[in-house]
Formats: C-alpha cells, sequence, structure tokens
C-alpha cells in the first residue's frame, strides 16, 4: 500500500442558486443553498484514501464553524488528519453564485489555505515518510517549493498538479518528478513541462496520455460511462494515479482514467469520488474486455 502526503487546500464551498443574480445594492430571493467540502488537497487525498492508499493531509482550516465539518470529511473518509492545523480567522471558502441561466460566479477566500507557510518538524516527517508527496497551487507556491524540496531531499516522489493553472518559477519544476495536468494547463505549461521526467495529460473523456524521462509514451482510453457532471473528475484521477504510481504508469493511469470516469457518474467533487470496490470492479471489466 502507497503512502502519500497530501500538502493542499481544504475549503468549504458555499454553493446559492438563484434565478437571476442582483444587481448592485439590490437584495433578490435565493432558491436553494448548500454546502460542498471541496479544496483540491481535500478532495485529491480522498481520491487516493479511496484508491487503496495512506494517505495524510497536511494543511489549515480556521477556527470557524467550518473546521469541524472539513476535518470529519478527511476523517471520516480515512484520510489522516493529525498534520491539520488550525488557525485563527476564517477556513478556506468559496461563494459560488449559480444561476437560471446555468452560469457560475466564484469567489475564493484562501482564508486559512492562504497561511500555510512555513512547514513544521512534524510535517516535515510526514512527508519524509511518505512515497508520493502531492500538491497543487491552492496554497502558497513557497510552502510547495519548500514541501518539494524536503521530500526530493528525503527519496520522496513529488507529484504536482499545477492547477489552478499560473507560471511558477524554475526553482518548482526542478523538484517535481511527476506532473499531472489537463489539456489546457499542458498547452500554458508546455515549456515548463518539458524539462519534467513524467507527465501525465488528463484528456476528458478521451482518458489519458503519459509522456516519461526518455520519451516513452503511453496511454489509456476514456473508460465509457454515462456523465452526470465532471467537477471533481480530476481530482479524482490525481489522487488514484498517485495511490498506484508505485505500480507503474500503465497501471498508474489505468486507476486514474476508471476513477475519474466514474467521479462524473454522480453529483458533486468529494461526494462523487468512487469507492475502492467500485473502482476495481470497473479495473476488472475494462481489463476482461
Ligand atoms: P479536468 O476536469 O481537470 O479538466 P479532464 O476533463 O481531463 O480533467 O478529466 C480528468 C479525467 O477524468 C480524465 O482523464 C478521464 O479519466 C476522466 N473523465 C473526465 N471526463 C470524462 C468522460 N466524459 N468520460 C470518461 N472519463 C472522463
Amino acid at each position: 500500500m502507497a503512502r502519500i502526503a497530501v500538502v493542499g487546500s481544504i475549503n468549504m464551498d458555499l454553493v446559492t442558486t438563484v434565478g437571476r443574480r442582483p444587481q448592485p445594492g439590490e437584495t433578490v430571493s435565493g432558491e436553494g443553498f448548500a454546502l460542498v467540502p471541496g479544496g483540491k488537497g481535500s478532495n485529491q487525498a480522498i481520491a487516493a484514501r479511496r484508491a487503496g492508499a495512506e494517505v495524510d493531509f497536511v494543511g489549515a482550516v480556521g477556527d470557524d464553524v467550518f473546521a469541524t465539518a472539513l476535518r470529519d470529511v478527511l476523517s471520516e473518509a480515512g484520510v489522516g488528519v493529525s498534520r491539520l492545523r488550525v488557525v485563527d480567522g476564517p477556513s478556506g471558502i468559496a461563494a459560488i453564485v449559480v444561476d437560471g441561466g446555468g452560469e457560475n460566479t466564484i469567489i475564493v477566500v484562501a482564508g486559512a489555505n492562504g497561511r500555510m507557510t512555513e512547514l513544521t518538524a512534524a510535517e516535515r516527517q510526514t512527508i519524509a515518510a511518505a512515497d508520493v508527496l502531492m500538491c497543487q497551487l491552492e496554497i502558497p507556491v513557497e510552502t510547495v517549493l519548500a514541501a518539494a524540496r524536503h521530500a526530493r531531499a528525503q527519496g520522496t516522489v513529488v507529484m504536482l498538479n499545477p492547477s489552478p493553472v499560473r507560471d511558477l518559477p524554475a526553482e518548482v519544476w526542478a523538484e517535481v518528478d511527476v506532473a499531472v495536468v489537463n489539456e489546457g494547463e499542458g498547452e500554458r505549461l508546455a515549456e515548463s513541462l518539458s524539462a519534467v521526467p513524467h507527465v501525465i495529460t488528463t484528456l476528458g473523456a478521451a482518458g489519458a496520455a503519459y509522456r516519461g524521462p526518455d520519451g516513452e509514451q503511453l496511454s489509456h482510453p476514456g473508460v465509457p460511462v454515462t456523465v452526470v457532471d465532471t467537477t471533481g473528475a480530476g481530482d479524482t484521477f490525481t489522487g488514484a494515479l498517485a495511490a498506484h504510481w508505485h505500480e507503474g504508469p500503465r497501471t498508474a493511469l489505468a486507476w486514474g482514467c476508471t476513477a475519474g470516469a466514474l467521479a462524473t457518474t454522480k453529483l458533486g467533487a468529494s461526494a462523487s469520488i468512487p469507492e475502492l470496490a467500485e473502482i476495481r470492479r470497473v479495473l476488472a471489466e475494462t481489463v476482461g474486455r
């Protein structure tokens, strides 16, 4: 079983549905409201756990009412939370408004995620003890760099999902062993990615492709499913890939594609992450075909 340390974000999505969004100064009645736990770090941690890995989450929540709910989501999934910090101030949130036309407006407040700085000795220990470090870009880049440097020095594989996409200093890319990108991110970061030993590009319904250190190419076709909501498919893919990275890229791609496809068959991000038994069943069917 792989041991994974996720150094990343966790936040609460506050999702309001409304027929028509208000003008400045106007109040309108909304139709629905839901609290949806998320954050790329948290989602990928849960996905890796469900795909069979032992996972520790290194991140931060605030001292507000969301903190307990966010912690519970991780621990109920079996993700280790002994390195989940509690900091003063708000937890990370995303205030999302979905209007009658299906258009989204989103305000992200980094909150506690923005305060994930200066790794502690205990956090560094967790990274050193892991087989794979998984990071995304919803916490300060300096923390990603510090975690990656420490992981590299300790022989832990550094996996980066550079999302939300942005340009990163070359010193960050120099520490990355495995990058997981979607097609848009792959195009935007092509130059930086050329120096990364292992690059996995997700291709939506078409599955995923791999390019190795010697230029070796592999791909896995999309797993045919009835799509309900693609939110969270990328995070699920990345978590499952990390959980099986030690079995080689071909097997890891198969796990990522299967878990990612299953995640599209249900509504939501974290709620749609498939369980181990379901991934295994579909994998067995696909291999048997
Ligand atoms: P992102 O959501 O980050 O843009 P993708 O759309 O590439 O990423 O999806 C991530 C992974 O989820 C894909 O590699 C694939 O395995 C799976 N996936 C996404 N959409 C579908 C789909 N329509 N059918 C089957 N698998 C899908």
